[in-house]
């Protein structure tokens, strides 16, 4: 598989960081969104990919960091020259997900075009197989209902967290993955009720026997630290594996 952090920030303005979504290529070719914040379209030029070919988007919640880019994206595909989209798109994920498709749809008729969207509703512990990938989702624990995804293919796993503070149904869904694609919000001297802290991603990884921990979603206390000061919020938990701060156009191939 390969992963590209296109939006590694939040919904607090940056300059060099987007909101969150991620691009992930399995082996077999299929091209998932995983959530569409604001400036994926940017993002996704400035990483070569061409936004038509996506295939799968999956929304995780629908705080506007991570699906304040959908309309764009739609009209991308509606209007924009040379991008105009034939295949159908399928979307996944919750009743409030569609609703929001929905929304997003029903506000300019001009968006009815010559491409079919998909909607695939995704109910939390769900099971689903698209082509040759197993999925599964749990819920996390956030204010406004929020799914993690787990994504097997070819014998290789991605878990994408998505916004929550930890839990079991999470650390549970990524066992055993290569690549735990997680949000690092605060330093650990900011506990939060709907976030997680830097350290309890770290544990995470540890109790899931994940083999590497990519960390976004990174609010500007995390920023504030030094890469030595990051790293010394877990040094005493000895994570074996591979954990990195990543910055916007990160890759990873595993
Ligand atoms: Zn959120
Ligand atoms: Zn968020």
């Amino acid at each position: 598989m390969e992963l590209i952090v296109l939006g590694s920030g939040t919904c607090v303005p940056d300059p060099v960081r987007y909101p969150s979504s991620h691009l992930l290529r399995l082996d077999d070719g299929e091209l998932w969104l995983l959530d569409v914040g604001v400036g994926c379209l940017q993002q996704l030029m400035r990483a070569g990919e061409n936004p038509n070919e996506i295939d799968h988007i999956f929304i995780s919640h629908n705080h506007p960091d991570h699906v304040g880019g959908l309309a764009a994206l739609i009209q991308s595909y509606t209007h924009a020259p040379g991008f105009k989209r034939e295949s159908t798109l399928n979307i996944y994920g919750s009743n409030d997900v569609g609703n929001y498709l929905h929304y997003v749809q029903s506000f300019s008729a001009s968006f009815e075009s010559g491409f079919d969207i998909a909607f695939h509703h995704l109910v939390d512990g769900q099971e689903f197989v698209v082509g040759e990938a197993i999925l599964r989702t749990a819920a996390a624990i956030h204010p406004i209902p929020t799914q993690a995804l787990r994504v097997e293919s070819y014998g290789k796993v991605l878990l994408y967290g998505a916004d929550g503070a930890p839990c079991d149904a999470v650390t549970e869904l990524a066992i055993g993955a290569d690549l735990l694609l997680l949000e690092a919000a605060y330093p650990s001297s900011m506990k939060s009720d709907v976030h997680q802290t830097i350290v309890q991603a770290v544990e995470v990884a540890l109790n899931a026997k994940a083999r590497k921990l990519v960390l976004v979603h990174l609010y500007p206390e995390v920023l504030a630290m030094s890469h030595d000061q990051r790293c010394s919020e877990f040094k005493t938990l000895n994570y074996p594996g591979e954990v990195i701060f990543a910055d916007d156009l990160a890759r990873f191939i595993f």
